[in-house]
């Protein structure tokens, strides 16, 4: 016998000892495969439990939390030293925030924030406003929460009048906010200089809407010289 050999006893070839070699390894591997598969529904099956249990013991004995922090400590009106903060802006909030550290062991020392918008206006990313590089949303940030997490109370108001003999603050709304010490941090408005003209005709950028007309000024210029080539081609 030249080729072959002894297979169950019987002769065969190399060829047909090959077919049976690939049966057999086609068997070993569906066999791997369902072992697998067992293994990885076991664990799957474990991972489950494990997660349920998790969720049940959580339902079961955490303490329902707030979804929001609560609100102010103590009304404002009712401490015997008011400190009123008008203006929300880098002074106004910086002055809060300070108070907040320097009074939070004390309880005789409220203060009060107000200012004409609910939202802080970090100034330096305006610029990106116009460029587009920045959206609005992401400069103005929500200043109402972050005072009280201070322990400042807030409002939103627009002050008008100071009544320095009564230590009253009026607003333009008609409310009037009380204080026995006052900080004014309302920050400034845009000098023109005098220069002839230049109030009338050139938008300031004092304000996110200012930001916003100017970049869409600067779209629409572009848009209408993109026309206006397209026209000269034709
Ligand atoms: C476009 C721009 C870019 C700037 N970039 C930079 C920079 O890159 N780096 C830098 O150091 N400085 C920069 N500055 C300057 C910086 O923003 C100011 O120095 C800083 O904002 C001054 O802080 P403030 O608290 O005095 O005023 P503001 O931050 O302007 O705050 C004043 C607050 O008072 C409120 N307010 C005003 N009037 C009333 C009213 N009647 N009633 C109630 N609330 C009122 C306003 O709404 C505002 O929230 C920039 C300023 C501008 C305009």
């Amino acid at each position: 016998m030249a080729e072959g050999g002894v297979a169950g006893g019987g002769v065969c070839s190399y060829g047909e000892q090959s077919i049976i070699l690939t049966s057999l390894l086609q068997v070993k591997e569906r066999e791997h495969g369902e072992r697998m598969n067992k293994l990885l529904k076991g664990s799957l099956v474990v991972a489950c439990g494990v997660v349920a249990v998790e969720g049940l013991r959580r339902l079961v004995y955490t303490e329902p939390q707030p979804r929001k922090d609560p609100g102010e400590r103590v009304p404002y009106a009712e401490f015997d030293n008011r400190v009123l903060i008008v203006g929300g802006g880098f002074a106004g909030f910086t002055t809060a925030k300070t108070l907040g550290e320097l009074t939070k062991d004390r309880d005789d020392v409220g203060f009060m924030v107000i200012n004409k918008e609910n939202f802080f206006t970090y100034w330096p990313m305006v610029a990106g406003i116009i460029s587009s590089d920045v959206e609005t949303k992401n400069v103005a940030q929500p200043l109402r929460r972050a005072l009280i997490q201070s322990g400042a109370s807030f409002r939103r108001a627009e002050l008008e009048d100071v009544d320095l003999e009564q230590k009253v603050v009026k607003s333009t709304s008609g409310l009037e906010f009380p204080y026995d010490h006052l900080v004014l941090a309302l920050g400034s408005d845009p000098a023109f200089f005098g220069v002839p003209g230049v109030e009338e005709h050139c938008i300031s950028m004092k304000d996110l809407a200012d930001a916003e007309l100017i970049r869409n000024r600067v779209i629409e210029r572009f848009e209408e010289i993109t026309l206006a080539r397209d026209e000269d081609r034709s």
